[in-house]
């Protein structure tokens, strides 16, 4: 490649609460475009926020001269120009157990970033070789990807009166979720549910899901405490949905008590929080911690290293679903992508994107019956929108710097002064 871009910018996310406190109105994310020497463009994206964009620059700066094809010497430079992930100076390597995607550390803070490039590799790869992603993974071994609706507790609006808007009104009951869900089904016939939990009492979140299972009698549920339980809650949660739930995900922080609740269930239990790296897998299938992984190819390192997890898991018999943290079309591309080549995916994918109005994508996706078509254009098959690309950089420019981290309990601060990020076990 001659040229590497990078654009961050802020999204608008509506009021989505969880057990940290609740989404703020803009988010970061960063766009990054590949750019060839015979002029094609390849474009990814990935997290944005200030230490993903450290990360980024410097490997940006270094990949011109690279081949795009050359995705094994990506990793190779990206350990060489983003730092040492042993020394604890470099970035942050701080154990964070409550946070929503798990334990935070360098290296995995620079796979998320790696993930953005080389999605972009393959899409200009792809369109140099007139073959889709899917094709250069392999294959796809299915034509459409099922996604499930991700639903959450919610507020009607942010705080403050120059908050983006939606007309989705407020979740915060049983009949607020089942309304929700009902809009979600109608509207993208989405045929399995996920509920954000971990912000009410479990009590209620039971309720809720028992009136989700009355309003779609049979149809697979979920519900995503992120960790916010003790072992003994959890199990008292799984022992009242047991009969219900599809899976029950992260219900404890930890593998150690995730193993503690595996032990005393028969309900299946996922995660993205404690198994979220390579180096995390031995010691929760060893000790049968978790039945389902929620891949993610922006944090697991890309979609090469997706599959790569998608065939341990084959091994060990350990199912697989597909996390989502706030995305646009692009990466929603290189999900149905890597996800239409991975025969063991079990599960409807999650997927953020229909809470999502802003995308850098000239043609949004669209779920019909809850699905996506896997696109056989070449690389990604979606052609990066430049206009809304600067007025959504743009954004990012004029922000005083309060959205360009995501700060789920600052937000939260917003609407109760005294908020704190809860400690885990919260119930
Ligand atoms: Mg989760």
């Amino acid at each position: 490649m001659t040229e590497v871009r990078l654009t961050p910018i802020l999204i608008a996310d509506p009021p989505l609460l969880n057990t940290q406190g609740v989404h703020q109105p803009f988010t970061p994310r960063l766009i990054i475009e590949v750019i060839t020497a015979d002029g094609t463009v390849g474009i990814g994206e990935t997290y944005g926020d200030s230490r993903y964009l450290e990360l980024a620059a410097p490997l940006g700066e270094a990949l011109p001269g690279h081949a795009v094809s050359d995705l094994n010497g990506l990793f190779t430079l990206a350990e060489r120009v983003c730092g040492d992930p042993e020394d604890p100076d470099d970035v942050s390597d701080s154990v964070d157990v409550g946070g929503l995607r798990g334990v935070q550390t360098a290296d995995k803070l620079r796979l998320s970033v790696i993930s953005g490039f080389e999605v972009a590799c393959l899409d200009a790869l792809g369109k140099i070789l007139g073959l889709p992603v899917h094709t250069l993974l392999g294959g796809k071994v299915r034509d459409t990807v099922e996604y499930s609706a991700y639903l959450f507790y919610r507020w009607a609006h942010h705080p403050g009166a120059d908050t983006p808007r939606d007309d989705w009104g407020a979740a915060l009951d049983p009949a607020g979720v089942v309304a929700q869900a009902r809009r979600f089904a109608d509207t993208y016939g989405f045929g399995s549910f996920k509920l954000k939990g971990g912000v009410f009492p479990p009590d209620e979140e039971i309720a809720a899901v028992r009136a989700l299972a009355g309003e779609f009698p049979g149809q697979p549920l979920r519900l995503d405490p992120n960790g916010a339980w003790s072992v003994e809650t959890s199990l008292r949660v799984a022992a009242e949905l047991g009969d219900i739930l599809e899976y029950l995900e992260d219900p404890a922080s930890t593998t150690a008590r995730m193993a503690e609740v595996a032990a005393g269930t028969d309900v299946p239990l996922a995660t993205n929080m404690c198994v979220t790296t390579f180096p995390e897998i031995r010691e929760a299938f060893a000790t049968g911690a978790v039945q389902v992984v929620l891949s993610d190819h922006h944090y697991w390192g890309g979609l090469r290293n997706t599959r790569e997890l998608a065939a341990i898991c084959r091994v060990f018999g350990v199912g697989l679903s597909m996390h989502s943290n706030t995305h646009l079309g692009i990466s929603l591309a290189a999900m149905t992508h890597v996800a239409a080549t991975v025969p063991n995916l079990d599960y409807a994918c999650d997927s953020h994107y229909p809470w999502q109005t802003d995308d850098v994508i000239t043609s949004r996706h669209v779920f019909t019956d809850g699905r996506l078509t896997v696109s056989d254009a070449p690389g990604l098959g979606v052609e990066l929108d430049r206009d809304a690309l600067k007025v959504l950089h743009q954004r990012w420019l004029d922000d005083d710097g309060t959205m360009r981290d995501r700060d789920d309990a600052a937000a939260m601060r917003q609407a109760e002064p005294g908020w704190r990020t809860p400690a885990v076990p919260r119930w």
